[in-house]
């Protein structure tokens, strides 16, 4: 069975707790190296609900034997937190509190498996999407121009969540050897709709719609942040604090003093479809443009410093960011324009080793997208784009991915996701990825 596995180059699935839990470690091994050729998985240290569901059955998979439906806790870990790496933060990290998962470390339980089969593995965890400990520490969260919290996310530059964060990875890199860490949800979290900002849809003409792209100025001014921290941090990298917070609470208060009525009827019309509106905004306001941008210079010290801890004491192991679309919606509907999120391909190029790309569902926005990122990128780091084979996907258009992105210079394969995806996906995607391990000389 072990000789089934591509070798010529990184092929990887997740492997969550649960998927673990099936059948057992070792099956799963064999069934990720027989359905897909995958030599790497990654598992995360911590999820969140929404997530899970998304994908697209809802929490469905459709080849397990026992488990077939998984709802994942909020934010919670699937390893125990040590407390020794938690001093200089008030955030204390919970492991599960599922009793399915009681008593399983999912890392501890891959490790000597993976390595029996020559595998390597990654840990990954969305850092500042984390809907538990923002409902645990809600001071931590970010706020909004309206002086709302945003209780499903933490600030990155609250000293707390800094703390827990350094904290994370020094808890892991201390317990357990694995190839690469990647940093998932990597920006500050705004409402994208719904209880949770998951999103939610109106059905305006042929629907769905983003209910905030009505306008998408408006989506950008309601987002955070503007905490003390941030008003701090901002001072100190010379940024003009006043001016931003003044000109972001004009702008906004603009959009709620116009009739709704009006703007719905626009809206139905596709007149803010589009980014023109954002480009209006930046070019005309300064403290607009100088906000987005420490967004972004915040985000790339927070990867700056997670890169420096791993230099000093894993050397070996790898950083990536999964980064959200340069343009555009991401096709899960919590997800928009990675920019307005405080991501850039462009600064985070220079700090990280891989960048994961985000983009929407369709091959054309993923060849789009994944060639805005890669001119941004510069060749400064490694990059990717997932394949994606959990459903709607079909065998064709799971061969068409893997066809593209190799057109396209990409040299390492995520399939997404092997327990959420049906196994005629697996099957395409394996062949496609051995026929381009038979063309590499
Ligand atoms: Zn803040």
């Amino acid at each position: 069975m072990h000789n089934k596995m591509i070798s010529r180059f990184p092929v990887s699935t997740p492997a969550y707790p649960w998927d673990l839990l099936d059948e057992g470690v070792d099956a799963f091994l064999d069934g990720v190296i027989e359905h897909i050729g995958a030599n790497t998985v990654f598992t995360p240290l911590c999820y969140y609900m929404e997530e899970g569901s998304a994908f697209w059955w809802g929490a469905v998979m459709p080849h397990n034997r026992k488990i077939r439906r998984y709802f994942p806790e909020d934010g919670l870990h699937y390893f125990t937190p040590d407390p020794e790496f938690f001093h200089d933060t008030c955030i204390k990290p919970d492991r599960s509190k599922d009793p399915l998962l009681e008593g399983f470390d999912a890392i501890e339980a891959l490790q000597k498996p993976l390595s029996a089969r020559g595998m390597k593995l990654s840990v990954w965890f969305p850092l500042f999407k984390n809907p538990y400990l923002a409902r645990k520490y809600p001071d931590c969260t970010p706020v909004d121009i309206f002086g709302g919290r945003q209780k499903h996310g933490l600030c990155p530059n609250n000293p707390n969540v800094r703390g827990y964060v350094r904290g994370i990875i020094r808890n892991v890199i201390a317990k357990y050897s694995f190839a690469s860490i990647g940093l998932d949800k990597f920006g500050i979290e705004y409402w994208a709709g719904g209880p949770q900002g998951e999103g939610w849809y109106n059905r305006l003409e042929n629907g769905p719609q983003w209910s905030q792209d009505v306008d998408p100025v408006f989506l950008l001014l309601n987002a955070p942040c503007f905490c003390e921290h941030c008003s701090s941090q901002a001072r100190q990298w010379g940024y003009d604090w006043d001016l931003i917070r003044q000109r972001v609470a004009e702008l906004a208060n603009g959009f709620l003093a116009r009739k709704p009525s009006i703007v719905f009827e626009l809206s139905k019309k596709g007149y803010f479809d589009g980014e023109e509106g954002i480009a209006r905004l930046i070019l005309e306001e300064p403290a607009i443009y100088q906000w987005l941008r420490f967004k972004m210079q915040t985000l790339t010290s927070v990867a700056a410093e997670i890169k420096s801890i791993l230099k000093q004491e894993a050397p070996a192991v790898k950083l990536s960011a999964g980064l959200d679309p340069p343009v555009r919606q991401n096709f899960q509907r919590f997800r928009h324009y990675g920019w307005l999120y405080g991501s850039s391909y462009r600064d985070v190029a220079g700090v990280v080793d891989g960048i994961g790309i985000g983009s929407g569902w369709s091959l054309e926005e993923k060849y789009y997208c994944a060639m805005l990122a890669k001119e941004a990128i510069g060749g400064r780091c490694d990059w990717g784009l997932d394949v994606h084979a959990v459903s709607p996907a079909d065998p064709d258009y799971v061969r068409k991915q893997v066809e593209l992105y190799n057109e396209m210079g990409m040299t390492n394969f995520v399939v997404f996701g092997y327990t959420w995806a049906p196994l005629e996906n697996l099957w395409a995607a394996r062949d496609a990825l051995r026929r381009l391990e038979n063309t590499i000389r």
